[in-house]
């Protein structure tokens, strides 16, 4: 077995592909991967989607040393916090985050949370069932209360940006 570097998910120890800044176990990212087999082959699962790129997205933050990273986990914690909290219509949280995109560079490194609740290995085994919705919403929430720490920065700078 081998803990995951980002989410710290334990699963076996495997060769294979990790995402270039989203720094992760291999086995970890086959578990994304096949979440998102399902998800890319259900047109109705297209919400669901968002969530699980953004709830992955910030349980692999990287060490901090990759700008890349550091603003992928800042623009994907806006964006979830922002569907989370229902702060905007679920349409708009895609726009919201494209448009944030242009003051990326401003976003700082966060620390991330020592531990997370739940991970893509524990959504993965409900892939493409019934549950698999339900078990995206939950891990999604989770992820992003476990960033509880960083939730007034990231929600304060992304609501600045679209007031302005
Ligand atoms: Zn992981």
């Amino acid at each position: 077995m081998i803990k995951c570097v980002g989410c710290g998910s334990k699963l076996e120890r495997i060769a294979g592909p990790t995402h270039r800044y989203m720094l992760s176990s291999p086995a970890c990212f086959a578990k994304y991967d096949e979440v998102l087999a399902h998800e890319y082959s259900d047109p109705a699962l297209m919400r669901t989607h968002r969530l699980t790129v953004d709830a992955f997205a910030i349980q692999h933050p990287g060490d901090g040393t990759t700008r890349q990273a550091i603003q992928s986990v800042g623009l994907h914690l806006a964006r979830l916090g922002i569907q989370v909290n229902h702060l905007r219509r679920l349409e708009e949280a895609n726009n919201i985050m494209l448009s944030l995109g242009q003051y990326k560079a401003e976003l700082v490194f966060l620390a991330p949370p020592a531990e997370f609740t739940m991970t893509v290995a524990d959504v993965a085994k409900f892939a493409g069932t019934p549950e698999h919705v339900d078990a995206v919403k939950a891990w999604a929430r989770s992820a992003w209360a476990d960033w509880s720490q960083h939730h007034d920065y990231i929600i304060g700078w992304a609501e600045h940006h679209i007031a302005a």
